[in-house]
């Protein structure tokens, strides 16, 4: 932010501090006007700053080789924040699918939108949330990785088309499978419905998720995607396990 600008809106930042106080959900620090970054106001700068950075996509894309065939393997490039190891960033994660503080989805999406604007060369059509089964959906609440996406839609401004593939199979959590068990579950999990099937010919695709484990979910919706006439599909995230 420009000193002009922040000084002119340090009495109004002041008073939105005062009306509505923030904590930093590693350190619980109150968050103001010195040690906030950007727009976050979930984690104070002195614990943003703490956290280890993903591996780049070359990286991520080297562990799917061991997944995956490779000519199964549907992702171009895989863009990330942090690593998920970083026992602090897994609060973050946990905070925002459990407990409902789903605009840490939509302050790191923006963050996330930012490092895809700043490293990639390729231009996005689009972007897709990992869609949760409706029923996963209505117990929750909510999708996680909607939030993250309208945040890099924001940044990047490109249209979600989230709601052109639906999650039609509801599956346990993947977390304590093997690989070849996660790809088992996670088979015909999504579906673009007939009268949707023609919305992502020849178009680059963005995939937004909260986390990067195997890859297993993202390569499997890059895959139907391909079959739908899609050209291109990257992959973003949060946190890489
Ligand atoms: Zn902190």
């Amino acid at each position: 932010m420009r000193p002009l600008l922040r000084a002119l809106l340090a009495p109004i930042n002041h008073f939105v501090d005062f009306l509505s106080p923030r904590y930093c959900l590693i350190c619980d620090e109150l968050i103001t006007i010195d040690n906030r970054i950007n727009n976050l106001n979930s984690l104070c700068s002195g614990c943003f700053y703490s956290l280890d950075s993903a591996p780049k996509s070359d990286s991520i894309i080297d562990r799917m080789f061991e997944n995956f065939a490779s000519d199964d393997i549907s992702i171009t490039n895989a863009y990330s924040l942090f690593k998920l190891h970083e026992k602090d960033f897994a609060k973050v994660i946990y905070n925002l699918k459990y407990y409902k503080l789903w605009k840490i989805g939509y302050e790191f999406g923006l963050l996330l939108g930012e490092k895809i604007a700043k490293l990639s060369e390729t231009k996005y059509d689009c972007v897709i949330a990992v869609p949760i089964h409706i029923a996963k959906k209505r117990e929750r609440g909510y999708n996680q990785s909607e939030f993250i996406a309208k945040g890099v839609c924001e940044i990047l401004k490109i249209p979600n088309y989230s709601r052109y593939v639906q999650r039609q199979k509801y599956t346990t959590s993947q977390t304590r499978l093997n690989s070849d068990e996660r790809k088992k579950n996670i088979d015909g999990a999504y579906k673009i419905p007939a009268k949707s099937s023609n919305i992502f010919l020849s178009k680059t695709v963005l995939i937004v998720d909260d986390v990067f484990t195997t890859g297993s979910t993202i390569n499997h919706l890059g895959n139907e995607l391909l079959n739908n006439g899609a050209r291109q599909i990257d992959c973003a995230t949060l946190g890489i396990a």
